[in-house]
């Protein structure tokens, strides 16, 4: 992965840091989190292959973006949008490292730009389908609620999803989004099939917290690490992009959380290479 800010070849895959966690509504801390992913992905404990058998090193183009500048007059969300759809607009592929959840609105609106019937898998132990929260309609406990709204998928599927509520489950039953519960089991996980693009946003609390304590929501109950990777190995569709989401180097603890999401990066960006490249 080479880091780059131009220049960059048409149709590579683009990792790009968005430490953005300003509406984070418990604790900051995700703004930290692209940085700790990329040292724990270079981390010489391990090495840069997928476990298929791709030597990430070897992918001609595989950029590394840096991070966005959130220090500037912009919108913050107008700044992502527009990132996001200048990334896209030239044929590339994209896995954005958050920053909290929040993040996955305006990264989508720059995919709607690209991909007119996108589904969306979203792996989280919270739904985020708040009309609002604190008096925030962009908390990170929202974004599902604006992109259905907005209608920027023509799909979205949840899964690990463990604190619901009333008000979560109508918003669910109103955009039709299809929930699969870590109360139901995990035979849902075989069964996890697409029609057209796939989006992948994961939020790390998905994890159970003993695996990935570094969160700041820990939510008992969770997926295991190997389950999260099983998805991204077997799902089926062409997965088109991703997020590394809630990240929180603050809660973390020798940083076992940064290297669960360096090893789901690499098997994500090997996957995205392999449906696409
Ligand atoms: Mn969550
Ligand atoms: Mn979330």
């Amino acid at each position: 992965m080479k880091s780059v800010k131009n220049n960059i070849q048409d149709n590579s895959i683009c990792v790009l840091g968005i430490g953005f966690d300003q509406n984070s509504s418990f604790q900051k801390g995700a703004s930290l989190a692209p940085n700790r992913i990329r040292e724990s992905y270079f981390c010489d404990s391990s090495n840069l292959w997928s476990e298929k058998g791709l030597d990430l090193e070897s992918i001609p183009h595989l950029y590394d973006l840096g991070n966005l500048d959130f220090k500037t007059e912009l919108d913050p969300f107008n700044h992502i949008t527009g990132s996001v759809t200048s990334v896209l607009e030239r044929g590339n592929h994209l896995i954005c490292l958050g920053g909290d959840h929040s993040i996955t609105f305006p990264i989508i609106k720059g995919y709607a730009h690209r991909y007119k019937a996108l589904n969306i898998l979203n792996l989280d132990a919270h739904p985020d389908l708040y009309d609002s929260l604190d008096g925030n309609i962009h908390s990170h406990a929202c974004p599902f609620a604006r992109i259905m709204e907005n209608k920027l998928a023509k799909r979205l599927v949840q899964a690990g999803i463990r604190t619901t509520n009333g008000h979560q489950r109508e918003q669910a039953q109103k955009f039709g989004v299809e929930v699969k519960e870590m109360r139901d089991g995990t035979g849902w996980l075989d069964d996890l099939e697409f029609d057209g693009p796939v989006y992948l946003s994961v939020d790390l609390d998905c994890l159970d917290p003993a695996f990935a304590p570094g969160v700041s929501h820990h939510e008992p109950g969770g997926m295991t690490t190997r389950q999260v990777i099983d998805i991204i190995q077997h799902l089926k569709g062409k997965l088109i992009g991703a997020d590394i989401v809630e990240y929180n180097p603050d809660r973390d603890l020798f940083s076992m959380t940064s290297m669960v999401a360096a090893k789901l990066l690499k098997e994500i960006i090997a996957r995205i290479h392999e449906d696409n490249c």
